[in-house]
């Protein structure tokens, strides 16, 4: 990994908030902030319906973001900053459009995502060619067939396929292998940042870890730099440098992560990790698993309060009260909590 003193990807305050209705705003992603340095694996890990996914949509672009700021390698990518006041009001209204010289930035090849469903991710009526041409085409509009076709050859080497799989539909293929063709159009166009949008949790556990073995193997041979957004902390664990923990559209906790696993502070992370597997019979007895009480709290106009408060076996008065910042607690440890 080389860790410039730049992060390859900044991300400060970003917010993400639909409108459902009248007078109701759920709030997908509420002011959050990390950095990810080039040839990083950063794992973003939640519940189902926490941000991480919406998180990573507005990193590619799929999702306008309400506010905030993400830069890629110092240029500004988004720069919105608008009054929370002015968004609960006009939420219709608070649709930013990007600037058309930042759009002119060749973002869209140099960052690109692995879909998390190999099955509606690829279209039906398009070939393996076609799926994966698209992008190298789109970017060099003069490459002539055979040479493209080389090209897709290779790409499909890299993944595991094989070049006689050029011409076949999806339909032809199994959830792995389809995933594999989604790897493989993400990288065709050369990209330096992937989001890897729970790329494994529609395969089956035997395919799983060839697949991030895989996902590994080619982040060392390009030097790319990922955002791996998964639910499972055992998968995390393996494949991530540092871990972002996000509940209810907030970051709870951030961590190098052997620190996060080793020290979890946060009690939503706690209640995370105790719930992994051991395969060590005697640690797996010793351990005790947290389960969560309480039902989860809507998204939609939370209050400014602590929004894990309703789950919280430590909770505090002032935890229903004052929403806790996420402030340091030793060098690259960051929690979000009243009890530090
Ligand atoms: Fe629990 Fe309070 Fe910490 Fe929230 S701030 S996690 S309610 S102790």
């Amino acid at each position: 990994m080389t860790k410039n003193n730049k992060p390859l990807m900044r991300v400060e305050n970003l917010c993400k908030y639909f409108k459902i209705k009248e007078g109701q705003i759920l709030k997908a992603v509420d002011d959050a902030s990390f950095d990810i340095y080039k040839g990083e694996t950063v794992g973003l890990v939640g519940e189902s319906g926490c941000g991480k996914s919406t998180t990573g949509r507005c990193l590619v672009k799929l999702e306008q973001p309400t506010s905030g700021e993400v830069y890629f390698e110092d240029k500004e990518i988004y720069k919105h900053k608008y009054h929370e006041e002015f968004i609960s009001q006009h939420p219709e209204e608070n649709i930013p459009k990007i600037n058309p010289d930042q759009a002119k930035l060749d973002y869209t090849k140099d960052v690109q995502m692995i879909f998390q469903n190999p099955y509606s991710s690829l279209n039906p009526r398009m070939t393996v060619k076609d799926i994966v041409g698209e992008g190298i085409r789109l970017h060099n509009k003069k490459i002539k067939n055979k040479e493209l076709e080389k090209t897709i050859e290779n790409l499909l080497n890299d993944v595991g396929l094989s070049k006689d799989h050029i011409s076949r539909f999806p339909h032809e293929f199994s959830g792995g292998q389809r995933q594999r063709i989604g790897i493989a159009r993400a990288l065709s166009v050369d990209p330096k940042f992937i989001v890897c949008d729970e790329p494994i949790s529609a395969l089956d556990v035997s395919v799983q870890a060839q697949v991030i073995n895989m996902l590994k193997k080619i982040q060392r041979e390009r030097d790319l730099t990922y955002l791996f957004i998964a639910h499972d902390l055992s998968v995390v664990k393996y494949i991530s440098d540092k871990v972002i923990v996000m509940y209810l559209g907030n970051i709870v906790e951030k961590a190098k992560s052997e620190d996060l696993y080793k020290n979890p502070m946060h009690p939503y992370t706690q209640a995370l990790l105790s719930s992994i597997p051991v395969a060590n019979p005697k640690i797996a007895k010793s351990r005790k698993r947290i389960v969560l009480e309480g039902e989860l709290s809507s998204p939609i106009n939370p209050k400014d309060c602590c929004r894990f408060s309703d789950r919280c076996k430590h909770v505090m008065p002032i935890c229903k009260e004052v929403k806790p910042p996420l402030l340091a607690y030793e060098e690259g440890h960051e929690v979000a909590c009243h009890l530090y």
